[in-house]
């Protein structure tokens, strides 16, 4: 049986998460299906922020270190970050980017490795990781004398013997929305005396995350995704606590100084997780990446992670029903695992020609996805996708249907063809 829009609306009024788009603005006549690269403005984020500034900043001035909680900021919004990823309360800090605290990360797992298994040299990823964690770990590498192994998706377990020493892996994959097993790669990983660490940038906020459960040893995140917090907001940075006494992180700033006001000419590391934040903190970014932590942690009450998983499923289920039925014999093809247990909260789609095009067609229309260009060197040439990401958050099922109807008329119309939708601009 076909799905109507009838259909979408009866499951919009009976959605118990629905109230939660009200802690959003929208803009009018925006379907937003980019809540995976940039997530949307919580309501509250203005107000705080205005506050922030003339408050805080203007009336309070340096007092507001101490007096409006500044100083503290990345460990209280680390302990609300771990409530949603399995972590433990002082094991995580929101703190510098996602770039730079992977640098922190691996540099930490290396330098274990390279005292529980000093022979072994190889750091192993996935070709398809997100490039920025292989850039970054190319770099690492070269600086400790590692090099860097990139296996393909299903390969992995098979790369973890002989001189592997760091699994480094992105949990859900930018590209594909694919979901790696993360308890069962960390623990064939800890079976061949490997570390792990987990990249959750397309996973914090979107689908649930236990990492004690799955006895992880590092993992970072992203804070502007769906998590809410406003571009460039700060990322996040968790160590189980076995390892976070281990190793002092090579960018030993005064800020994961165990005593920073006593201004003392050496360094000491902060216990725990402290000594993973660096500089003086971007105080006006955490303050936003705040309101965007609450708009999750909104659904605590209405279920949490659990319940946003199971809307973010029948939206991604929906999606791609009804591009099946509505956009048949269009050359569309589908990049990401039906598996419920192998997809993230995105649907990514394939097309031979014009991907980069149908989607800028889309956001002439309203429908916010974005476009990732294929590796045309990969084994079998991926593919270019278009993708579409869901925040059960503030994504409705009709706002899934009128998505549809416009890739629908956008295909059927060829408008993709006209030549403005194919000039590429510098962020795709
Ligand atoms: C979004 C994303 C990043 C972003 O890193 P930045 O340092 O914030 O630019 C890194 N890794 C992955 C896997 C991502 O999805």
């Amino acid at each position: 049986m076909t799905t109507t829009l009838q259909d979408c609306r009866a499951l919009d009024a009976q959605d118990p998460l629905r109230p939660l788009r009200d802690l959003f603005t929208l803009p009018e006549g925006v379907t937003y299906l980019d809540g995976n690269s940039l997530g949307v403005l919580p309501r509250s984020a203005p107000g705080r922020l205005a506050k922030a500034v003339t408050q805080e900043w203007g009336q309070g001035l340096i007092r507001s270190w101490n007096d409006a909680g500044w100083f503290t900021l990345p460990q209280r919004l680390g302990d609300k970050i771990g409530t949603l990823i399995g972590a433990g309360p002082g094991e995580t800090v929101a703190t510098d980017s996602t770039s730079i605290n992977l640098y922190k990360v691996l540099s930490a797992a290396l330098h274990i490795a390279s005292r529980d298994h000093p022979g072994r040299k190889v750091v192993v990823s996935e070709r398809d990781n997100f490039p920025t964690d292989l850039y970054i770990a190319q770099a690492v590498c070269r600086e400790r004398g590692y090099t860097l192994e990139l296996v393909d998706d299903g390969r992995i377990e098979e790369a973890l013997g002989g001189d592997a020493a760091v699994l480094m892996l992105t949990h859900v994959n930018y590209r594909t929305g694919a979901m790696h097993d993360m308890a069962a790669l960390t623990s064939a990983a800890h079976r061949g005396g490997v570390l792990a660490v987990w990249d959750l940038a397309h996973s914090a906020g979107a689908v649930p995350v236990d990492l004690h459960a799955a006895d992880a040893d590092f993992a970072i995140g992203c804070g502007y995704k769906y998590l809410n917090g406003g571009p460039g907001a700060p990322a996040f940075v968790w160590v189980h606590p076995r390892h976070a006494d281990a190793f002092e992180q090579p960018l030993s700033g005064w800020w994961g100084h165990a005593a920073p006001f006593e201004f003392t000419p050496y360094y000491r590391p902060a216990p725990g997780i402290g000594r993973y934040l660096c500089g003086t903190q971007p105080i006006l970014s955490l303050t936003a990446l705040e309101c965007g932590l609450d708009t999750v942690l909104a659904a605590q009450p209405l279920g949490g992670m659990a319940a946003l998983r199971r809307k973010s499923l029948a939206l991604t289920d929906l999606f791609m029903r009804l591009v099946e039925e509505r956009c048949a014999g269009h050359g569309l093809g589908l990049a990401t695992p039906r598996e419920h247990g192998r997809r993230g909260s995105q649907v990514c789609l394939t097309r031979a020609e014009g991907a980069y095009a149908i989607v800028q067609a889309l956001i002439a229309r309203g429908v916010i996805g974005d476009f990732r260009a294929g590796d045309r060197a990969a084994a079998g040439a991926q593919p270019d996708i278009l993708r579409f990401g869901f925040t059960p958050l503030y994504i409705g099922f009709e706002d899934t249907w009128h998505a549809v109807e416009q890739l629908r008329l956008v295909l059927e119309g060829a408008e993709w063809q006209r030549p403005e939708f194919k000039r590429k601009h510098a962020v795709t």
